[in-house]
């Protein structure tokens, strides 16, 4: 277990840039925390490290719950569970195929359905500690 702090929104981009180039070819990453802690923002500057978008291309999967990134080398999902109540319904978006790719899988809300994700995986918790303030977490699993 590991924690860090971050002071801006750009620390925390910064950290998901230095936390892309550590992860293994193959990853699920869980992006765990409340609304506004700072999850997208997160998965935002692992996509940019990773080297499959730019910033201003990372929007929000709330709505449409699944973002796909690719580069020449690297593949890279971006998942927003929050819409979704039932795994029943979490079932049909087919993660099971995405997670046997060499990807990495970025996931909003996943520890709510903990049956359907792998038991190796990394996850980052993000907690608000004042209004630019986010203390962060990166634990790996299984
Ligand atoms: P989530 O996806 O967890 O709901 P977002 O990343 O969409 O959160 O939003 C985080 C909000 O908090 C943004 O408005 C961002 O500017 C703000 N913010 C302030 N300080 C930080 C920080 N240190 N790290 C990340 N976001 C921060
Ligand atoms: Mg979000």
């Amino acid at each position: 277990m590991r924690m860090e702090r971050t002071h801006t929104e750009d620390e925390t981009i910064e950290l998901g840039g230095r936390i892309a180039a550590e992860l293994p070819p193959r990853a699920v990453v869980l992006l765990i925390g409340n609304l506004g802690a700072g999850k997208t923002t997160m998965a935002k500057g692992i996509l940019q490290g990773l080297g499959v978008a730019k910033l201003e291309d990372v929007t929000s999967p709330t709505f449409t719950l699944i973002h796909e990134y690719e580069s020449a080398s690297r593949l890279a999902y971006h998942i927003d569970l929050y819409r979704l109540d039932e795994a029943r319904q979490v079932a049909g978006l087919g993660l099971d195929e995405i997670f046997d790719r060499e990807a990495i899988v970025l996931i909003e809300w996943g520890e709510r359905f903990p049956e359907l994700l792998p038991a190796r995986r990394l996850e980052i918790r993000l907690e608000s500690t004042s209004d630019d303030q986010r203390n962060v977490q990166l634990q790996w699993l299984g």
